[in-house]
């Protein structure tokens, strides 16, 4: 394609957002070939920032500082050709300078909304295999909190580390924030370490940079009321609430509103959410903050809820612990209806439209509502606790 005026000009910003269609730009060395004011220019690989839906390509700031520089220097020259077979940068920054990451400051200069010359390269991305994350999904020295299946926080015992999932399902850290680790933390990310694919797009990215979030859905609203409420945990009682598998990105992805209101297609949203629910709560750890508060009750054969049910209890009796928890107990059977995997789904099923108040319009899609903002509001509730 050929870049027009506009294109080239340094002055006007360029975002991570293609113009068309608004998806998320990949930078790229690739091929250039313009005659830009009577001088062929011609370099092998420049970073172009290309937009993986619609292909549209778009020019760096900084790559149109430097076509600006070659003209320049080429008409100061009377010179009609420019060549070059690459132009990108291999500087490193002072950080983390005793674990040699791999990361390109062609990423820090060149992805758009990066580079801060006051604390140069603080924010160059650094890419890690997702197999990273394990040890802290699985360690309880470690918590680890998702704000979305793209954007996640570590909470370690010196502190906390941000990162985010790109499309190629590659974590991502600041070098800065690496840098703040413990040296044996940073060699056991150097251990993960991969090296750049150049795409930053994440919510990591979106809140982090553009401090921006999407619009909130319902989906995305429990999602940050349940993050806010394992952050409480941590921060309040040093209760690691959750336990995730090292699919949990994968799972959270599910988590979008049906487009059809079929069996097929909610099960897929209601499974993923009782996974990250039911299934996630950490019982050996609630069961021994239950010990801690009340020595002689049985948690012998109970569930991860009923677990929970009592935690609330005792810790805080002025709530309604049955009330809080009512509507994971729905969730429950609500996804074995679905399932088929009980005697009488149609009794459940109505016991479940009956306990979330459903009395007309008992369609799939009012529970699914329902149970959405009923469980908002239990982690809503709960987390006034932490204020
Ligand atoms: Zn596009």
């Amino acid at each position: 394609m050929i870049f027009t005026k506009d294109d080239l000009d340094p002055t006007t910003v360029q975002t991570i957002h293609c113009s068309t269609c608004s998806t998320c730009l990949v930078l790229e060395l690739s091929k250039f070939e313009q005659i830009i004011e009577d001088i062929e220019i011609k370099i092998e690989q420049l970073p172009i920032l290309i937009c993986p839906s619609c292909d549209k390509k778009y020019l760096p700031q900084e790559t149109r500082l430097f076509l600006k520089w070659v003209v320049k220097e080429g008409k100061k020259k009377s010179e009609t050709k420019f060549y070059s077979p690459k132009h990108s940068l291999d500087k490193r920054y002072n950080f983390c300078e005793n674990v040699n990451f791999l990361y390109e400051a062609t990423d820090y200069n060149y992805i758009p909304g990066l580079m801060r010359p006051w604390n140069d390269g603080a924010l160059t991305p650094v890419f890690f295999k997702k197999t990273v994350l394990q040890k802290f999904l699985s360690d309880d020295d470690y918590t680890v909190t998702l704000g979305s299946n793209t954007y996640g926080t570590i909470y370690h015992p010196h502190g906390y580390i941000s990162f985010g999932i790109n499309r190629n399902r590659k974590v991502i850290a600041w070098l800065k924030d690496l840098d703040k680790l413990p040296i044996e933390e940073q060699h056991y990310f150097r251990s993960f370490n991969v090296k750049s694919d150049h795409d930053i797009c994440s919510q990591f990215y979106d809140a982090q940079i553009e401090v921006k979030w999407p619009v909130h859905s319902q989906e995305r609203l429990l999602l940050m009321k349940k993050e806010e409420f394992e952050k409480g945990c941590k921060q309040y009682f040093q209760l690691k609430i959750s336990r995730y598998s090292d699919d949990i990105d994968e799972i959270l992805e599910k988590i979008q509103r049906p487009v059809l209101w079929n069996e097929k297609n909610v099960m897929f949203v209601i499974n993923s959410l009782n996974k990250i629910t039911t299934e996630s709560f950490n019982s050996i750890r609630i069961k021994e903050e239950i010990k801690k508060l009340d020595s002689n009750f049985k948690t012998n054969g109970l569930g991860s809820l009923k677990l929970l049910q009592k935690l609330i209890q005792l810790k805080f009796p002025e709530l309604n612990a049955e009330e809080i928890m009512k509507p994971f107990f729905v969730l429950n059977d609500f996804r074995l209806v679905l399932d088929h995997r009980i005697d009488n789904p149609k009794k459940i099923l109505d016991s479940c439209y009956r306990r979330m108040g459903i009395s007309e319009n008992k369609n799939l899609e009012t529970l699914y509502d329902a149970l959405f903002k009923e469980i908002t509001d239990s982690f809503t509730q709960l987390n006034g606790k932490f204020s």
